[in-house]
């Protein structure tokens, strides 16, 4: 059902969710410090971080905990002080809240009992990156942070192997080096990106292929916090993409983005220019020895 919100006539509170520095202070609007100014209540990742902030620009709004270990608790309360007309404001400890920060559950909330979300724009780490990255900036992929385990890293990689947008992914510093190295093998040596630091004193940039910068990256080390922007898959790995992978992983492939077996087994004899039999036979062997290594 279609929503309305005009914000400056509804009777109960409005969710305002702030864009805070992500290391420049400077950067907090003079929006973002009126909002903050003039809440009810800042709801905030980490209240010791955000007093900092508040402390800076002389500010002393209360506040309240809100982040991922207690978003589901703290929902309720919330909404239900909205909902009596009190303004909140959503901060995270950096940039955007929602963007590989909390925020995502309390706006649907919020949205489902008709209570205005309005956001209050400012720093976001990704897109900060991607607009002086020098790669393309549309078509775009936000990926955030992918899984910390090895596996899981690299399924989400191939996931996305063959995607034409710019991806822009954040990591912490000492996964950086795992994670280039994953990107190297399953992505091959394209063009990419590296922020480190935006906004703060020691802003730092690599722009090159992924083997340079994990080149200097294993000599210099690695400190502090890094965006990366990466070259999407080209027209030409687009047609070959499945050249580093085996037949069944390539079956396997489709059939995780939906397909039916025999349709990703008749696709991928297409894709590799090879008899569907040769294919089908291929895939079931391997099948069978997984299913024999696991009894
Ligand atoms: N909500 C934030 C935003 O809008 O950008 C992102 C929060 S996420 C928990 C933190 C990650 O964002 C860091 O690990 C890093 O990858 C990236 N990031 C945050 N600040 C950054 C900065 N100053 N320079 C480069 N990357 C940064």
């Amino acid at each position: 059902m279609l929503k309305v919100q005009v914000s400056n006539e509804s009777h109960s509170g409005i969710l305002y969710l702030v864009a805070t520095p992500i290391g420049n202070l400077q950067d907090l609007s003079p929006r973002a410090q009126q909002v903050l100014m003039s809440v009810d209540l800042i709801a905030a990742e980490d209240t010791r971080n955000t007093r900092k902030l508040l402390t800076h620009f002389q500010m002393s709004t209360p506040m309240i905990s809100y982040h991922e270990h207690n978003e589901k608790k703290q929902c309720q309360p919330l909404l239900q002080r909205l909902i009596e007309g009190q303004s909140i404001a959503l901060v995270s400890d950096a940039g955007m809240p929602g963007i590989s920060d909390p925020g995502e559950e309390i706006v649907k909330e919020a949205l489902k009992n008709d209570i205005p979300v309005v956001p209050i724009p400012g720093p976001n780490a990704a897109l900060s990156a991607l607009i002086a990255s020098g790669l393309k900036s549309q078509p775009h992929l936000f990926l955030g942070f992918l899984p910390r385990g090895s596996s899981q890293r690299k399924k989400e990689l191939k996931r996305w192997m063959t995607t034409p947008a710019t991806l822009i992914l954040y990591e912490a510093p000492h996964r950086l080096t795992d994670l280039l190295e994953d990107m190297l093998n399953i992505w091959g040596d394209r063009k990419i990106a590296i922020a480190r630091e935006l906004t703060k004193k020691y802003e730092e940039w690599l722009r090159g292929s992924i083997g340079e910068c994990l080149n200097y990256i294993r000599k210099k080390g690695t400190r502090g916090e890094y965006t990366l922007i990466v070259e999407g898959a080209s027209e030409e790995s687009r047609l070959q993409w499945w050249n580093t992978i085996s037949i069944d992983e390539h079956v396997h492939h489709y059939i995780q983005n939906g397909w039916m077996k025999k349709e990703a087994i008749g696709q991928v004899a297409k894709d590799r220019g090879l008899p569907k039999r040769e294919v089908y036979q291929v895939y079931h062997k391997q099948q069978a020895a997984y299913r024999e290594s696991e009894a």
